[in-house]
This record gives C-alpha cells, structure tokens and sequence, in this order.
C-alpha cells in the first residue's frame, strides 16, 4: 500500500470532526511530500530538531504538531513556527512556551497532557497537577499561549476494556475542564480538542470523544 492510499482510506474512515495528525517522525522527507501531495497539511513529530529540519525543507502551509516530550531548553527552536505542542506537563515548560512565543510575537496553541496509562513511563499530569497548574497565577498571566485541550496515550497493551477505560477518563477531564467558568472568557475559553488515539487504537479513540487523532505506522509504515 503506498502513503496516499493509507491516507486516503484512514481520512474515509473519520468523522468530519475528527483532526488527522500524520505522524512522520523518522520518516524522510520524501515520504512527507507524498502525503502533502494528497492534501495532508498537518505533521506531527517527536523530536525538536528533527521537526525543524523538515519545516526548513518543507512547503510553508504545514503546521507542524510537536507530539513528543518536550525539553524546556529546545523549546526557542520550534517556537518561530510550530502549530500546536501536545505534550505539556508542567507549568514550568508552560512559561518558556509562553516566553518563546512572546519574542517571536505570537500566540502558541497548547495541549496538556495528561497521564492517563498505567505504565509509570508515560509523561503527563495527574488530575491533581492539572488543577494545581490551572489554578496558579502565574497560569492566569501568560499572554502567549492557548490551551487549546488534553492529550493523552494509553497503555501499551492488547487488552482493548484497558485501553477504553483510560480514553473515558481522559473525556472526564476534558468535560470537566470545558465546564469549568471560574475564569468567565479567560484561559480555557479555547478548549475544544482531545487529542487521542494512534495507528492501534484511534477508532476506540474516537468512539470514546477523541477530536485529534495522531496516526504514524497505518499512514508512513513501521518505524
Ligand atoms: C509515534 C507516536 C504516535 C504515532 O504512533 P503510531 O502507532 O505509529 O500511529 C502518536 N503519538 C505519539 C505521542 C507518538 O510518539
């Protein structure tokens, strides 16, 4: 199966309200270009430089998703251009986000990520963390950012009730960070997206309230 065909039969599958994020990470740019040349215009990638490799080679109306574990020093590299980072899971990168994306005169789109697996492994905040992060003020003064929703990976595992107990949790605190008003039209009023589900396990995703899903090996091949 080529790319463009993986691609055209994964979009066919989705509904309308549901994002793809092609996850090329690794992937030459060769094998990027055939996906654009299907229309695929957003690119998510795991590694700083690696992304901003491609975005130097790369037609300018991508937008390029940072979905791996972020490293507050590197964060100035991405910051020029980067679309949406998924995987923010501390306050302390929230504010270099917010600093970087200040100098470059923007305003970055940010997704919280949250642990929802059972592996102790995988990044993210606790549901505790994330009221602590949302309640600080030095949340309510960043300028530069906006949270758009949570992103989160379930356990590695065959067992499909483990894998749609962790989406459902995942939904729980979605719902109950768009339902929160105690900051009237203020830091969450961008909250829309859930970011969930990869090449293994993106239908239960979708079924369980995902809106982003972030698909790798179904569209590029194994890494
Ligand atoms: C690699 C990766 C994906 C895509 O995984 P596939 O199984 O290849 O679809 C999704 N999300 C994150 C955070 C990743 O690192």
């Amino acid at each position: 199966m080529s790319i463009a065909s993986n691609l055209d039969s994964i979009k066919a599958s989705l509904p309308e309200n549901v994002t793809l994020v092609a996850v090329s990470k690794t992937k030459p740019v060769a094998d990027l270009m055939e996906a654009y040349e299907t229309g695929q215009r957003i690119f998510g990638e795991n590694k700083i430089q690696e992304m901003a490799d491609k975005w130097e080679q790369m037609p300018k109306d991508i937008q390029w998703h940072m979905i791996g574990h972020v490293q507050t020093n590197k964060v100035k590299f991405m910051a020029p251009f980067v679309s949406l980072i998924h995987g923010i899971d501390s306050l302390k990168l929230l504010q270099e986000i917010n600093r970087q994306a200040l100098k470059n005169n923007r305003i970055i789109d940010c997704l919280l990520q949250i642990h929802i697996a059972e592996e102790e492994t995988k990044f993210g905040l606790d549901e505790n963390e994330l009221n602590l992060l949302l309640s600080s003020p030095e949340f309510k003064e960043m300028k530069n950012i906006r949270i758009l929703g949570l992103m989160g990976m379930a356990t590695f595992t065959e067992d499909q009730n483990q894998i749609k107990k962790e989406f459902i949790h995942l939904k729980s605190i979605f719902d109950s960070l768009k339902n929160r008003d105690e900051y009237g039209k203020g830091a969450l009023q961008y909250v829309s997206t859930i970011s969930m589900g990869m090449s293994g396990d993106y239908q239960l995703a979708i079924e369980c309230g995902s809106t982003m899903v972030r698909i790798g090996s179904s569209i590029f091949g194994g890494r």
